[in-house]
């Protein structure tokens, strides 16, 4: 077993650790850890929540999620000789979720997929979904199965959806200018256009007093990818992957978190992965002057990793930039996305799930999204690929008739 350079209790909470890790991106927060190139290292991760969200049928605490604590990152890593303008080969040796003997945490045994209330963060399909919702999966070796989901076995497609290095002090001023502008178009939408710096709740590593007040007011939260990787999301970052980061600070300040048991393409409900805790093995290595040699200006290249989930059969589903109201949008991929999703959700209604089951189902297990077309105006096409084998029953059309599940009790809600 690698050394854990990152280690972390399950009984403490975050910020009650051997070393503290954050949770906001700046130049500023100190390295916590310290590696050479050519390391290979163990990092223990703590789901998004910090044990907010708990295993019961209740969604009460997805709907009360506490948004401005998020994500726990561990790190910053630096790598030592790391400098701007450098790329930071990372390996992702392996991960998986914490032992189970350790505690109650999800990642020990099991995970969690939510729905967003439109109130608290929203999600892909918030108007149709505007209420909180939680499923909790079990994980048996690599498979997933749910209690409140029926009928459904899928292989896990384990990644971090987090991973990504510091930023200068030039390219946060960049992302803090931009949101800005973009949130001032629209500063009372619920949900928010994007989420301003908030010094409440912002965990920084060792810093304290004067330095931490600076620092929390000026760094970027963690939800959206940015040049430096970040929340990405990209389920295919699994076992095996190796990533090329940009780096913009000597030590390169490499920090990884939010891990998940499996993802369909575009995390959709928000909460859309398997949450879990766990373990995440890293080897690191430089490419001196690799952002010029490449050409690799902004954002991280990656090599995905050849352990994913092995499905043959699919049943797609497409959708084009038209509104439920039957508004022309013009390329709009995005709702394309939602539109072949929404079919999706609609059409395993037909065999008994719930709409909320459905949306959980392409949240979770690793179904893929595709992109298909974008030239062809004034519809941009995007699909929707499901495993047909990760149900029990045949899920395709046929003459019969949908077959009927019993999509089970138990069913949380929140009590809004
Ligand atoms: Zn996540």
């Amino acid at each position: 077993m690698p050394d854990v350079v990152f280690p972390l209790d399950s009984t403490r909470s975050f910020t009650d650790q051997q070393i503290v890790g954050h949770n906001r991106w700046h130049p500023d927060i100190p390295a916590q850890v310290h590696v050479k190139p050519g390391d290979t290292f163990r990092l223990h991760c703590r789901e998004w929540f910090d044990g907010a969200i708990v295993n019961d049928d209740s969604a009460d605490d997805v709907r009360d999620a506490p948004l401005t604590t998020v994500h726990r990152l561990s790190g910053p890593i630096a790598v030592e000789g790391a400098e701007p303008g450098d790329l930071l080969i990372v390996d992702i040796l392996d991960l998986g979720p914490i032992p189970q003997e350790m505690g109650p945490l999800a990642g020990q045994g099991w995970g969690y997929t939510g729905i967003f209330a439109r109130a608290n963060g929203g999600g892909f399909l918030t108007d149709r979904f505007p209420d909180a919702y939680k499923v909790i999966w079990d994980f048996h070796g690599h498979t997933a199965t749910s209690r409140h989901v029926p009928h459904v076995a899928f292989t896990g497609i384990a990644h971090p959806g987090l991973m990504g290095t510091a930023p200068s002090a030039q390219l946060l001023e960049r992302w803090n200018r931009r949101e800005a502008a973009l949130i001032a178009t629209d500063p009372d939408r619920v949900p928010p256009l994007a989420l301003p710096p908030e010094p409440d709740e912002a965990i920084l590593a060792t810093l304290e007093g004067d330095e931490f007040d600076r620092v929390a007011g000026e760094a970027a939260r963690t939800a959206p990818p940015r040049e430096n990787g970040g929340n990405q999301d990209i389920k295919n970052l699994t076992a095996g992957s190796r990533v090329f980061y940009p780096v913009f600070v000597d030590g390169a300040n490499l920090s990884a978190g939010d891990l998940h048991f499996s993802q369909g393409d575009g995390e959709i409900t928000f909460c859309g992965a398997i949450e879990m805790g766990g373990y995440l093995d890293l080897h690191v290595d430089l490419i001196k002057g690799g952002m010029e040699t490449y050409g690799v200006a902004e954002h991280a290249i990656f090599m995905p990793g050849r352990t994913a989930p092995q499905y043959s059969e699919w049943l797609a589903f497409a959708g084009t930039s038209v509104t439920l109201d039957d508004e022309q949008r013009y390329l709009d991929p995005y709702l394309s996305y939602q539109r072949a999703c929404l079919h999706a959700i609609d059409y395993l209604a037909t065999f008994g799930y719930t709409p909320e089951q459905a949306y959980m189902i392409l949240g979770a297990a690793p179904i893929e999204g595709r992109l298909s077309g974008v030239v062809d105006i004034p519809n941009a096409c995007a699909t929707v690929y499901l495993p047909t084998a990760i149900f029990d029953f045949p899920v395709t059309p046929s003459a019969d008739g949908p077959h009927q599940i019993d999509p089970g009790t138990g069913v949380p809600r929140s009590s809004v």
